[in-house]
């Protein structure tokens, strides 16, 4: 057409070089350039080929601020074992649910939505900082508020700790809900003193940590959290661009008996929609149907809306992304690309900071900044350690203690090191044996010792590239 000849011309000088084509056929780029040059016209590679190569790299691109739009916040609940995550999110969703739409039966699709006078708020069904950490891990961060679940007649407890320090590595922002109010034993005011510890001031003290008392039980207060919910999502200003090919990240899949693979999407930026051609990781695929967390289906899902999509190849990993692809050729050649880039990290997870190359990495400027994680059989030397370490910093790099907890290495506490490229050391505790094994895995490097003098002259050295090579 572009050419302006017929398509039995175009064949007949196909033919004379020799290449007996028919008119549904496609050539390669060199044969179509000489086929042109024979009609007088010299022709160039267009750049969306170009791009093809690399679609993996492009899918990606920064929107214009003007095309930003608010979107709900995404929330996770945190917090100690049998402090009410559960109840606290079964509360939020009756609340919800008898308030505005009564009859609404949740579907499980690993995230919930719910509405507050017309306003959204989506919530990570999965409580708990581990999954949190493990999407993170996986470079993908998906939550922009953290609830921190604390029972009012136990106080902060390590896994409070643990989701703290989870939730402060990721810059996420913490409300307190301070809960089992209902119980005789509650004490808030011992809640905030131990919280202010952990750097968790309250804003009646002073500081600038929300902290709501409630009861999940008796589903007091549930409102409170909504509220402040809303308001720290105003502070944050969380906007996309509802207007682009959707880019998501898959929270949760399965491969489904009647349905096929089947993977829970939280739409980052663009509107989803039935018939999309979608690529996550090595799986690729057409929409073929959505389903909302009420079960409903739905024709489109717009920036933080959480939808379960069917019609993937495959089933793909939680924490990968999902784009929106323009065709089919697209989509073949980001999943071929990605499988590369996948081989690529895999490499790339080797590169993640450890004692016995520190200096190097110090001396090339890939390291500015050591995090560490620290765990002790008893609460002293946590904090023994911390002050050891804080001295060690130099102009080149700053030390930051991440975490510091008492007990044994855990897979927690690999995840965390994993995100957020920090080192283990232990005193007097082991690493579990699930720890050990995903430890190797990430590449995480863990120390074990006996005496504190030993780890800090250990990493001393290793900042100083005096360190003797492990065996
Ligand atoms: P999770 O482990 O943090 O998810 O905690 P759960 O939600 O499973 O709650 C642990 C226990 O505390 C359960 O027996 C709940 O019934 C109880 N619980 C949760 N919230 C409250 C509350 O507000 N008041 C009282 N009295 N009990 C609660």
């Amino acid at each position: 057409e572009k050419l302006e000849v017929t398509p039995s011309e175009v064949i007949t000088k196909l033919i004379s070089l020799g290449i007996m084509a028919n008119q549904n056929q496609s050539v390669d780029f060199d044969t179509a350039s000489i086929i042109a040059e024979e009609f007088g016209i010299s022709i160039k590679k267009s750049s969306v080929e170009e791009d093809d190569e690399e679609i993996g790299f492009h899918l990606d691109f920064e929107d214009d601020p003007k095309d930003l739009k608010p979107r709900p916040p995404i929330v996770t609940v945190m917090g100690h074992v049998d402090h009410g995550k559960t109840s606290l999110l079964d509360a939020i969703r009756k609340t919800a649910v008898t308030e505005r739409e009564a009859g609404g039966i949740t579907q499980h699709i690993g995230a919930s939505t719910i509405n507050i006078d017309g306003e959204k708020i989506v919530f990570l069904d999965t409580p708990g900082h581990e999954a949190f950490t493990t999407m993170r891990a996986r470079g993908a961060q998906v939550t922009d508020i953290a609830i921190l679940v604390v029972a009012a007649d136990d106080g902060v407890m390590p896994q409070t700790v643990e989701a703290i320090n989870h939730a402060k590595a990721a810059n996420v922002p913490i409300i307190v809900a301070i809960n089992k109010m209902d119980k005789p034993a509650a004490n808030p005011d011992r809640i905030k003193q131990e919280l202010v510890e952990y750097g968790l001031v309250p804003e009646d003290w002073g500081g600038d940590t929300i902290c709501v008392p409630v009861s999940a039980r008796n589903e007091e207060g549930i409102d409170d959290v909504l509220e402040m919910i809303l308001l720290v999502a105003e502070m944050q200003e969380l906007k996309a661009n509802p207007n682009r090919k959707a880019v998501g990240i898959i929270v949760e899949a399965e491969l489904d008996k009647g349905r096929g693979p089947v993977a829970t999407v939280l739409v980052q930026k663009g509107t989803l929609k039935v018939g999309d051609i979608v690529v996550s990781g090595t799986a690729h695929g057409r929409v073929r149907a959505m389903l909302n967390d009420k079960g409903k289906r739905v024709k489109k899902a717009t920036p933080s809306i959480p939808v379960m999509i069917l019609g993937l190849s495959e089933v793909p990993e939680a924490g990968e992304h999902l784009y929106v692809v323009e065709n089919e050729k697209k989509a073949r050649n980001y999943t071929q690309a990605r499988k590369e880039k996948i081989r690529e990290e895999q490499l790339k997870s080797s590169q993640k900071v450890s004692l016995d190359d520190l200096f190097e990495k110090i001396q090339l400027g890939e390291v500015k900044e050591l995090n560490v994680i620290i765990k002790a059989d008893v609460k002293g030397s946590v904090e023994a350690v911390k002050q050891s370490l804080s001295k060690l910093e130099t102009d080149e790099v700053r030390v930051n203690v991440i975490h510091g907890g008492v007990g044994g290495i855990t897979e927690s506490d690999v995840m965390l090191a994993s995100a957020s490229n920090a080192i283990i050391i232990g005193f007097n505790v082991r690493p579990t044996l699930t720890a050990i094994d995903i430890s190797k895995r990430e590449s995480v490097d863990i120390r074990t010792y006996r005496v504190i003098y030993d780890a800090i002259e250990d990493i001393e050295s290793a900042m100083r590239g005096l360190l003797d090579p492990t065996i």
